[in-house]
């Protein structure tokens, strides 16, 4: 990296080596993105490898001491063809919706293998959450109560589990998203409390959730949060009025965006875990352990293809304008939760390299500043019709984004 905050950000390719470049064009799923975009019949669009997919489910397997279950959180990328691979080669879904839950439903999986989380659930999502024996994530002793009511109209008995908002906090994460005040969870010292009146209501305690954060690159900040997430279940478990038998330790693992960032290291996480899982079945003996991810699975395996529609100088910049931006991609136009401004690796697909590069600012079509792909950017020279690619668009992509926002056609998606 440059001290210059002004000189170009070199295009990423150290960590794009999941795509294969033939020809000078890019390659999704072993098919020249051309012949991609040809079958989409439009751009812009998502496009995801699923092959990429499953080498992250299988790398981190590898990795993880065995008996960790690994199960998807399908908010990262709710497309229904990726959750169904998603859910053949992982051990469980987690959703976040009726929305959600219909869809990992429809790809056959075990309902005992799905739970639900999310603060501000519904009447109407607690009825399907039930009826369909999935594992509720309980964030409050209100939705515990309307849980209780739900399964005594119904003569049911929903299994449920707590989501905690841990007494700590997951350092250096990207989101935090436990410790402190938060809309997520009950407070980790309300939960011994909130555990005797469950044992008098008509619910299968299944056990914990405690999720503290998300992406995170970290190895050391992990390993402090998942030890203090198990010594957190096992002195909650001495309230438990029944056994544990779950314990969802949550996910956090990053991926890597920006120039400098590293690859998280896995070894150190997997050497710490095998004692607390050795642990855990003494204290939690039989307790299933489960952890929860969706961008680590999905994010590196996915692009974003928009089409140079317009190239044009300003007062000596050169400014590629694109049918694609922040209402597609949200996430990379830097407004998803980044404090300062960074381009997502960009690269010009149907013409990887060339010997004339430049510097471009990549745009998209809306009427406002914010809609940027890529500020002072080294591609190769671009004429309308060229296809620009942005990587690691796989998670939080078109699903966070505001689509309608100027009335733009909506983009494609395909899993190659
Ligand atoms: C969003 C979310 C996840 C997934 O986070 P990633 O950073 O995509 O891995 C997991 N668990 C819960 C409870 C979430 O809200």
């Amino acid at each position: 990296m440059t001290n210059n905050p002004h000189a170009p950000e070199a295009p990423r390719h150290e960590t794009m080596s999941q795509f294969k470049v033939v020809d000078n064009c890019l390659q999704v799923g072993g098919r020249p993105l051309t012949d991609i975009a040809r079958a989409v019949g439009k751009t812009p669009f998502y496009a995801y490898d699923r092959a990429v997919m499953t080498a992250q489910v299988e790398t981190l397997r590898a990795a993880l001491p065995p008996g960790i279950h690994l199960h998807y959180a399908m908010k990262a990328n709710p497309m229904p063809e990726v959750v169904r691979h998603l859910a053949g080669i992982t051990d469980g879904l987690d959703v976040a919706s009726a929305g959600e839950l219909r869809v990992a439903l429809d790809t056959g999986v075990d309902p005992a293998s799905v739970s639900f989380a999310g603060p501000g659930k519904s009447d109407e999502d607690l009825r399907l959450a039930v009826a369909s024996g999935v594992i509720i994530n309980m964030e409050s002793v209100g939705e515990m109560h309307r849980i209780a009511a739900l399964a005594s109209a119904g003569n049911v008995r929903p299994r449920v589990a707590i989501r905690v908002n841990p007494d700590f906090e997951l350092k250096a994460a990207g989101m935090k998203m436990g410790s402190g005040p938060k809309p997520f969870g009950v407070d980790a010292e309300c939960v011994p409390a909130m555990l005797e009146t469950l044992g008098t209501l008509p619910l299968e305690f299944m056990g914990f959730h405690i999720f503290s954060g998300s992406q995170n690159l970290r190895d050391e900040a992990i390993i402090e949060a998942q030890t203090k997430t198990f010594e957190l279940a096992f002195r909650l478990a001495e309230s438990a009025p029944s056994p544990v038998r779950w314990l969802n330790i949550g996910g956090g693992l990053g991926v890597p965006y920006f120039p400098g960032e590293q690859r998280l290291e896995l070894a150190s996480i997997a050497s710490n875990l095998a004692p607390l899982l050795q642990m855990a079945s003494t204290k939690l003996p039989g307790a299933e352990i489960v952890m929860e991810l969706g961008r680590y699975f999905t994010a590196e395996a996915g692009i974003y293809v928009c089409e140079v529609v317009d190239r044009k100088v300003s007062r000596g910049e050169t400014f590629l304008i694109t049918n694609g931006g922040l209402h597609q991609h949200l996430a990379a136009s830097g407004n998803f939760g980044q404090v300062i401004r960074k381009n997502y690796p960009l690269c010009l697909g149907n013409r990887v390299t060339a010997a004339d590069t430049e510097i471009v600012n990549v745009v998209g079509p809306l009427c406002t500043p914010l809609d940027i792909l890529g500020n002072k950017v080294a591609l190769p020279r671009a004429e309308p019709g060229d296809l620009i690619v942005v990587f690691q668009s796989g998670a939080y992509g078109l699903s966070a984004s505001p689509l309608n926002f100027l009335s733009h056609p909506h983009p494609g998606e395909i899993l190659v």
